[in-house]
């Protein structure tokens, strides 16, 4: 059996060098006391780090200047640079860049709404699962993020969500890269980012999506936090959802389902379904009926989401929108509560991966393609 609390002890594996943003409260105090420092200075640290979201050691003036300056030596508060930030014309969507200490460029997105303010974070560089319409998968996997590297993102979101005024609320690891293929380091990443001394994101706040990685669902529903579960779905058979999701040869619709079945027995929380609407492909009235027959009596929310063009699949097109709303209309028919949710901040290139494509290209690198593309 899976011991919840290893996911959140164990150090990253990606063997990067370890930041504040790594650290949980506890290791932080072994830390500070390990170096003839008080307990306490751990707590001021964490305070500077999460609720004034200081990026500099310069500023925390309540710690003793050689305290500052061993740190400075030894420990950097993250190794995430940005490189660039665009906005959208309304405001609203806000991409950053980044730039990893290995040379490699991570995105994420923050979203101002009027209820809520959500960061979407990545998990990975790149991403192995290579669905057919997303452009993370063209280059593969270049390597997991370290839990550090996922909580910086959301520092520097909530930083610039401070500047107007805003607190962040919610968390949706949905950028690049497949969270349960780096399920430690997004659990460690987690209880950080959930820790009330620090940043205090409510687990209920915060969505983890996956293509489908069975055994994982399973685990999940294990762990003693509440965090949302989003499932990538697609399509409702084999035939469909193998072309668009490779890993769906591996567990296979049916096997999904049930272990969605199983989570939410299990949890009592509801499952979101994200499907991505390809004109022509997956977005006929039969196949939204197959795909209400399938999820008849499963506690869960279907996301449509119309296909943001991208490099990675030229030929497929976004429906148009009678065609979109006549699929939402035959779930709603059926039962199934289904929303359309437009990707936010497509004129920035903010949709899944595409300004690190941007930039890579800017740079004369290539991603590498991937076999079959
Ligand atoms: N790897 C995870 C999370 C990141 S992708 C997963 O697949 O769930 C986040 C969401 O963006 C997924 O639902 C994915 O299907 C969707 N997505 C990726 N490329 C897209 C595109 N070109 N248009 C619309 N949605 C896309
Ligand atoms: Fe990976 Fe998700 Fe993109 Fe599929 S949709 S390639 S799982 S990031």
């Amino acid at each position: 059996m899976h011991d919840a609390r290893s996911a959140t002890t164990e150090r990253p594996r990606t063997g990067r060098p370890r930041t504040l943003h790594d650290f949980r409260l506890a290791e932080l105090e072994a830390w500070v006391v390990e170096r003839g420092y008080p307990r306490y200075r751990a707590r001021q640290l964490y305070h500077w780090a999460y609720q004034q979201l200081a990026l500099d050691y310069g500023v925390m003036s309540v710690l003793p200047k050689a305290m500052r300056q061993e740190l400075q030596e030894t420990l950097p508060i993250t190794n995430l640079v940005e490189v660039r930030r665009r906005v959208t014309d309304d405001g609203e969507t806000i991409k950053f860049l980044f730039r990893t200490e290995d040379e490699h460029f991570v995105e994420t997105v923050l979203m101002f709404y009027p209820d809520r303010t959500t960061v979407c974070v990545s998990c990975q560089i790149g991403c192995a699962v290579g669905c057919s319409f997303c452009a993370t998968g063209l280059s593969g996997l270049i390597r997991n993020l370290t839990p550090g590297e996922m909580v910086s993102q959301v520092v520097y979101a909530a930083r610039v969500a401070r500047e107007r005024q805003r607190r962040l609320s919610n968390i949706v690891v949905m950028g690049m890269g497949e969270p349960f293929q780096n399920y430690d380091a997004v659990l460690r990443f987690v209880a950080i980012v959930n820790d009330r001394q620090g940043l205090g994101i409510g687990t209920r706040h915060i969505t983890l999506s996956t293509a489908g990685m069975v055994p994982f669902i399973d685990r999940l529903a294990e762990e003693p936090y509440q965090v949302k579960l989003a499932v990538s779905l697609h399509a409702p058979n084999d035939g469909l959802r193998s072309q668009l999701v490779p890993l769906n040869r591996r567990w296979p619709v049916d096997e999904l389902l049930a272990a969605c079945r199983r989570y939410v027995a299990k949890t009592g929380r509801r499952v979101t379904f994200e499907y991505v609407l390809i004109d022509g492909l997956n977005d006929d009235e039969k196949t939204a009926a197959e795909l209400a027959r399938k999820l008849r009596g499963l506690l869960c929310h279907v996301n449509l989401i119309p296909y943001n063009p991208t490099p990675a699949a030229p030929l497929y097109r976004r429906p148009a929108p009678e065609r979109i709303e006549r699929f939402r209309a035959v779930l709603e028919h059926y039962g199934i509560p289904a929303t359309v949710r437009y990707s936010r901040g497509v004129e920035i290139a903010a949709a899944c991966g595409q300004l690190r494509a941007h930039e890579e290209a800017r740079r004369g690198r290539r991603l590498p393609a991937v076999a079959g593309q």
